[in-house]
């Protein structure tokens, strides 16, 4: 977890409720990881083969969700997600530089071939990521990749647009990026915040609305929805 995640957790147990719900999510956690031992396993993730009771339950700031979390990969709904559609679509084959853009779980099981190239990079070293650099000035070359990928990052940017653009700008002519921002369904127009953060989330800048594809048409590229399992993943090629 990066420091400004510990900070903020810290901060987090100035409500004591804060500190309850998290303390009732490691005891769930614990649990499961007790009775795996001696029950059948129900779910296996998809990323890493991981099998269990459930995956592990998250918490924040008294919020919490269960079923969460892979304890072998790290990974969340909307990897596992992602890794079934990318296979669904036959993504996986893609030739040439893959560049995975954000700190958790790492999908290079995905894509395996010799003929790929799997980066992983974030804003601060991680134990999966291997490029360290600011999204919104990517220290690579113009047309240099085959597929970006890029989910709930955008969120925690400075200049989301920016950051879209500088997507674009390395992207091969014929490449895919794959987008994910957290968006509230009832909410029409994004709400920006920077450089103060959200009011509903301590670590994001803005609040995503319906206008998500809409957000990014100065960065000259065309935004679909794809949906897989609950995620909604933002399907990105370039303009012609
Ligand atoms: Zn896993």
């Amino acid at each position: 977890m990066h420091w400004e995640g510990i900070k903020s957790r810290l901060q987090s147990y100035r409500s004591i409720n804060s500190l309850k719900v998290d303390l009732v999510v490691m005891g769930t956690n614990f649990v499961y990881s007790l009775l795996e031992r001696f029950s059948r396993h129900q779910v296996t993730c998809s990323l890493c083969n991981w099998t269990g009771l459930a995956f592990r339950g998250i918490s924040f700031g008294g919020w919490k969700a269960l079923n969460q979390l892979c304890p072998k990969c790290n990974s969340y709904p909307r990897h596992r997600s992602l890794a079934q559609m990318i296979y669904k679509q036959g993504w996986n084959s893609i030739q040439g530089k893959i560049l995975d853009i954000g700190a958790g779980a790492s999908l290079q099981t995905v894509f395996t071939q010799d003929t790929q190239i799997y980066l992983k990079a974030d804003i601060q070293k991680d134990p999966d990521v291997t490029q360290v650099f600011d999204i919104q000035f990517i220290p690579y070359s113009n047309q240099s990749m085959n597929m970006v990928v890029c989910l709930h990052v955008l969120d925690h940017v400075p200049n989301d647009i920016a950051a879209v653009r500088e997507i674009v700008r390395i992207l091969k002519p014929k490449g895919i990026c794959i987008l994910q921002g957290r968006i509230d369904p009832n909410q029409k127009i994004t709400v920006d915040y920077f450089p103060k953060h959200s009011p509903h989330h301590p670590l994001q800048y803005r609040d995503y609305g319906k206008d998500f594809e809409q957000r990014f048409n100065s960065a000259h590229i065309r935004l679909e929805p794809l949906t897989y399992g609950n995620e909604i993943f933002y399907i990105g090629t370039l303009n012609a």
